[in-house]
């Protein structure tokens, strides 16, 4: 008898995309126990210093941040609720979301009357886990599914539960992480991903992922012009943190994005820097505009409300420094919940963003300020290899426009991402006629834009 031939179709393929690596990189940091300090959070940046050269700094409690202070150190150990015959209805071993983050320890018997105002649920959502934190009001207690507290509740409000949470407060340390690449100016781009949240893929594992992906981009890169900084920090206290240890270098920041939600299957969302929408957009507003445009990009105004943009655009340091997301924190039912899983999230949604994140840097990285050599007529271009006759106008190609663009606005006044933007053209298309107009002597050195 002929042995039976397995067909190849459910191989595995060997070479995987790069959003299919993103999503396991979601899946490998998603399940850990991150707070806004302790373990959890410096098991995070170790996975994520594995890929990318990431200083970690270590604040001691009690280190004043601003109008702050770092906040005393958390651990937990286990967490649960059981019942009179010793079954555990809810237990930290399942999920880091099913307790109050920096719960403090409690061990007593109850009656389900008595523990009511402790347990936090979803009722609109029974299924669903809530992710609940209380870090600067010292208090206890549990989120769990409205559907098993349902199933408690069957057996009366005078049952006596077990509760056990078994944690501590202690004098400690905030932990952030950097990752700096050194471009040919100090001058910074600055990316900053919260890395507080427990057991959530989109918020924000997803841009944990993400920016490590980009960051290694960059560092693989043979030059950069702008120097790069990548924060991974607790929200809010991280960022405050950072802010007031580094404000004599917050001048060099000339751009920056805040990044979240970057796994969903929804569009793309750009929150405008703060003084970008008091007044002109600033740069890093229009370059995310332009080479987003054909992605669709649904473009917002800032307010003082989301991530840690509200830190950097606050009016003290007032940043220039936006936000990139997909779909919005708060927008999408499973926010803050335990159906932020990592089958929340798609290889092409975490790709896309990449992609993104790619786009806006060639955007500025490549943007600059020229002089047309030549600005008296037309060059002759043809005698210098640069015109390929194409028939009428009609049909000229993009590149060749690009050039004729790129000679009329290099007045020393426009940049390229002007340029861009008033030939409707890509900036890639801009930024490599520019390039072959240098290679000719047509344009003079940039000035940066
Ligand atoms: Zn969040």
């Amino acid at each position: 008898m002929a042995p039976t031939v397995v067909p190849p179709r459910f191989a595995r393929p060997s070479v995987c995309t790069r959003g299919e690596r993103l999503h396991r990189c979601v899946s490998a940091l998603y399940p850990l126990h991150r707070c806004i300090t302790g373990e959890g959070l410096r098991a995070t940046l170790q996975v994520i210093g594995q890929k990318i050269p990431l200083a970690i700094r270590e604040v001691p409690t009690g280190t004043p941040v601003l109008d702050w202070a770092v906040p005393k150190e958390w651990e937990i150990r286990e967490a649960w609720i059981a019942t009179a015959d010793g079954r555990r209805i809810v237990d930290l071993a399942a999920s880091p979301l099913h307790v109050i983050q920096y719960s403090t320890p409690v061990r007593a018997r109850m009656t389900l009357r008595d523990l009511r105002p402790y347990l936090h649920t979803l009722p609109d959502q029974p299924d669903l886990v809530p992710y609940r934190t209380s870090y600067y009001h010292e208090t206890w207690g549990f989120c769990l599914a409205q559907h098993v507290l349902d199933d408690v509740a069957e057996g009366g409000e005078d049952q006596e539960l077990q509760i056990c949470i078994d944690s501590r407060l202690f004098e400690g340390a905030l932990s952030y992480g950097e990752c700096v690449i050194p471009g040919e100016s100090e001058e910074e781009i600055l990316f900053s991903a919260h890395a507080c949240h427990p057991a959530l893929a989109n918020d924000n594992a997803s841009a944990l992922a993400v920016a490590t992906a980009l960051a290694r981009d960059l560092l693989d890169r043979p030059r950069r012009r702008y120097t790069y900084r990548f924060l991974f920090a607790p929200g809010t206290i991280g960022a405050l943190t950072w802010l007031a240890q580094n404000q004599d270098r917050l001048h060099r920041i000339r751009h920056g994005l805040v990044l979240a939600n970057l796994g969903d299957a929804g569009g793309l969302t750009y929150k405008q820097t703060r003084r970008g929408t008091l007044g002109a957009p600033l740069p890093i507003d229009r370059a995310v505009a332009y080479a987003l445009r054909e992605s669709g990009v649904v473009i917002r105004p800032f307010e003082p409300t989301g991530y840690d943009e509200r830190q950097f655009g606050s009016p003290g340091f007032d940043l220039p420094v936006g936000r990139l997301t997909r779909t919005p924190h708060g927008e999408y039912p499973e926010y803050h919940t335990s159906g932020d899983t990592p089958a929340l999230l798609t290889p092409e949604a975490l790709e896309a963003s990449f992609d993104a994140l790619i786009r806006i840097v060639d955007v500025l990285e490549g943007d600059a300020v020229y002089r047309n050599t030549q600005p008296y007529g037309e060059p002759q271009l043809g005698r210098r290899g640069l015109y390929r006759p194409t028939g009428g106008p009609a049909d000229t190609p993009a590149a060749q426009r690009a050039l004729l663009w790129v000679l009329n606005l290099s007045d020393g006044a426009h940049s390229l991402l002007d340029i861009a933007e008033q030939a409707a053209l890509p900036f890639a298309t801009v930024r490599a006629a520019a390039d072959r107009l240098l290679d000719a002597d047509l344009l003079t050195s940039p000035s940066f834009g």
